[in-house]
């Protein structure tokens, strides 16, 4: 480790057109937590064009705000951005950087770590402060989630860690706290431009995304087929869900891949989550059990859903979810 101290925790904020997204927000709250563990400051870094809004990341929880912002960082490009994120932790010596999971954080965070030669522990499931070292103690699935690893990074500084959207919980808004903000500049030079974005060409999307959804319909293996997920969808529609499914609905090719829950898809943490024909494996539960209220549908008893579901329905899904569908639209829910 270099002599440099490293004090304080930053999160890197993430902004799509100007708009900053959840991930961040929930970092600041996990940040909040380990900046008062240790009796630090919490800063959130911004880079962008046209940013807006700032003095929100106080309210969610940070001391200080570092924008950087100028008409280069239109666009997200790998090698700005990662010069700009550099710059901010090369001046601000952080201890600890937080990064959401997405695909921007997933492409600058390793960039990053690399240039500022420390270790990144990507898709953190929970974070916390060791009391005997101070050192972060970053925890995430190994050996196929069948694992729970705890990494510390005791070598490095600063100890970078990646999450996935959904994980952590947001700070409860403060509208009261103070705003703090600074402006960091960052000379781009042309070397750093040497990717120009011509267009951008947005996925037409009218689903909502399953991250965001309040209720959702989750089929597993034993929707069995198409015709059945069309059941579940039917469902869905009455109850104003969205539909979303286990690794095993996805390699059948039944659902998108972005509509995966579990490790290796998306964390989710809707108000009610119904598992349909899901065994309950360890990867699936880590991404849904957060949920407020899971009701678990599946013909055998002893399946694992059943551990975490606060309802628990032993049926074959074909009788239970037309009779649902059913008694929903008699009481013209
Ligand atoms: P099964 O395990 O086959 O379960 C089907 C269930 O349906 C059974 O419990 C059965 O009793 C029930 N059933 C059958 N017919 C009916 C019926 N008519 N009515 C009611 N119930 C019925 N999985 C994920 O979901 N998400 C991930 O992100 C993920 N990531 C992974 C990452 C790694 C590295 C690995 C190794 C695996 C991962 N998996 C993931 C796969 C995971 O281990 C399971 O294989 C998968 O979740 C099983 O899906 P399932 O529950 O739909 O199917």
């Amino acid at each position: 480790m270099n002599n440099v101290k490293h004090e304080g925790v930053l999160v890197y904020i993430e902004q799509r057109e100007s708009e900053i997204q959840n991930v961040s927000l929930e970092l600041l709250g996990k940040g909040r937590e380990l900046a008062d563990k240790l009796n630090v400051k919490l800063s959130a870094a911004i880079i962008g064009s046209d940013i807006k809004n700032v003095e929100i990341l106080n309210h969610y929880g940070a001391d200080n705000v570092i924008v950087v912002e100028d008409k280069k960082f239109e666009y997200y490009i790998t090698k700005t951005y990662a010069k700009a994120l550099t710059s901010i932790i090369n001046t601000e010596n952080p201890e600890i950087v937080l990064i959401g999971a997405t695909s921007i954080g997933r492409d600058i965070a390793p960039r990053v770590s690399a240039r500022i030669k420390t270790g990144l522990t990507a898709d953190c499931t929970s974070l916390d402060i060791d009391e005997e070292d101070n050192n972060l103690l970053m925890t995430r699935p190994a050996f196929g989630g069948n694992i729970m690893a705890t990494i510390t990074c005791s070598e490095h500084r600063p100890q970078m860690a990646t999450v996935r959207p959904g994980v952590m919980k947001k700070f409860v808004k403060d509208e009261n706290r103070e705003s703090v903000i600074k402006y960091h500049s960052v000379d781009i030079n042309e070397n750093d431009m040497d990717v120009e974005v011509l267009e951008v060409v947005k996925e037409e999307d009218k689903k909502i995304s399953i991250e965001d959804a309040k209720i959702l319909v989750s089929g597993g293996r034993g929707v069995g087929n198409k015709e059945n997920l069309s059941v579940l969808s039917e469902l869905a529609d009455l109850l104003k869900a969205e539909v979303s499914g286990s690794r095993a609905v996805i390699d059948e090719g039944l659902l998108e891949k972005d509509r995966q829950v579990g490790q290796t898809g998306k964390t989710v943490r809707p108000d009610v989550y119904f598992a349909c024909g899901i065994s309950g494996a360890i990867q699936h539960i880590a991404g849904m059990e957060d949920s407020d209220f899971i009701i678990a549908i599946n013909k055998n008893k002893e399946a694992a859903i059943f551990d975490v579901a606060d309802l628990g329905i032993v049926c074959d899904l074909n009788k239970v979810i037309p009779c649902l569908i059913e008694e929903i639209k008699s009481h013209k829910l």
